[in-house]
């Protein structure tokens, strides 16, 4: 699949990560796994990468610390762990640190520059995109929707990657373009995926709305335990964009035909980051029907289909006091009705 924020094979099928991640992280026999201290500056060199194309992430600090010396970003006095944060691609839990293949991690770090980035994604194979961060959460929606959530700037290479979401059917796979939307990473055990599939489970609706659907894990999971219809929405573009975008990389896991079309791209939502009343802009059909929305939760009432049991569940971002979610829910309640829960 081609990727739409790059244009390059960033993408693979479900399966073509599932099967990879036994080994996509293991060390061959010649690999080094020396671990560095992270709160004291770097005192020695780094080791390059292993005749297998992998290396292990503290080596990949280090020689990101280098550069980041080199190019006046850090002080030589700065601890290793001021590099920034690490997301691997794909994201899973492991149970110990990865050696990383090319183009396996996101960098993110809020004190890089824009020609460091450049020089990174030229010169360390393991980088695949480099994130200026900031200190909030990229795509933070917020109910009233009064403001336009922030991003983080993608200074060089591509940021998309994928996390592997563990559920008691098959792994949910949700890519993501990370400097748009929240971090989310898998722990490999997830309560909130175990609840809302129990949910799903025990209710087993005609409809399964995933109301504030972010990259669309629950909504998919819900397509994947047999719901027959699938409402995923999210006001911010981005979320709807990768939740639609997620449908067509876990579609083999679905009861669905052909691919998801699309009746929007990338760049005609962008133009619209946070819509109010609910416009459907991706969908795939077959024995199953999974939607995708962009609009507010709230009126999702006035698109919803009434068929039948419906169960929906409201991520939302912000989490309230009890009082709040009590109102919340008593609000879907009576524009909506069936059942209704927040994880
Ligand atoms: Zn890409
Ligand atoms: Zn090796």
């Amino acid at each position: 699949m081609k990727c739409p924020v790059c244009g390059n094979d960033c993408v693979e099928s479900a399966h073509e990560l599932i099967d990879k991640m036994v080994e996509i992280f293991a060390p061959c026999s010649g690999c080094k796994s020396r671990t560095l201290p992270k709160d004291t500056p770097l005192k020695e060199f780094y080791y390059g990468t292993c005749d297998c194309g992998k290396r292990f992430i503290d080596e990949v600090f280090a020689h990101l610390y280098v550069i980041m010396v080199e190019e006046g970003d850090l002080a030589d006095t700065d601890p290793l762990k001021k590099v920034g944060y690490p997301l691997i691609h794909p994201g899973f839990a492991l149970a110990s640190a990865p050696h990383l293949p090319s183009k396996s991690l996101v960098l993110l770090s809020p004190i890089v520059s824009l020609p460091t980035a450049e020089r990174i994604i030229r010169e360390v194979p393991e980088v695949k995109g480099v994130v200026k961060c900031g200190n909030f959460v990229p795509g933070a929606i917020d109910v009233d929707l009064t403001q336009t959530p922030q991003t983080y700037e993608l200074l060089a290479g591509c940021d998309v990657r994928a996390d592997i979401f563990y559920t008691s059917t098959h792994p949910v796979i949700t890519y993501k373009q990370q400097s748009k939307l929240h971090i989310e990473f898998p722990r490999g055990y997830d309560p909130k995926i175990i609840s809302v599939g129990a949910h799903i489970l025990r209710k087993m609706p005609k409809v399964f709305v995933d109301a504030n659907c972010g990259a669309g894990t629950l909504g998919i999971l819900g397509g994947m335990l047999g719901v027959p219809h699938v409402v995923l929405n999210d006001a911010w573009y981005a979320a709807a964009f990768w939740s639609a975008f997620n449908l067509s990389v876990n579609k083999e896991y679905l009861l669905v035909e052909g691919d998801v079309r699309f009746f929007e791209s990338y760049e005609q939502l962008e133009r619209h980051p946070v819509a109010r009343d609910p416009v459907k802009i991706a969908e795939i059909t077959g024995n199953q029907i999974l939607e995708v929305y962009q609009g507010d939760f709230r009126r999702l009432h006035t698109v919803l289909p009434r068929e039948g049991s419906i169960l929906a569940v409201l991520d939302l971002f912000e989490k309230g006091d009890r009082e709040f979610d009590t109102r919340i829910q008593a609000e879907w309640k009576a524009q909506v009705g069936g059942d209704v829960f927040i994880p």
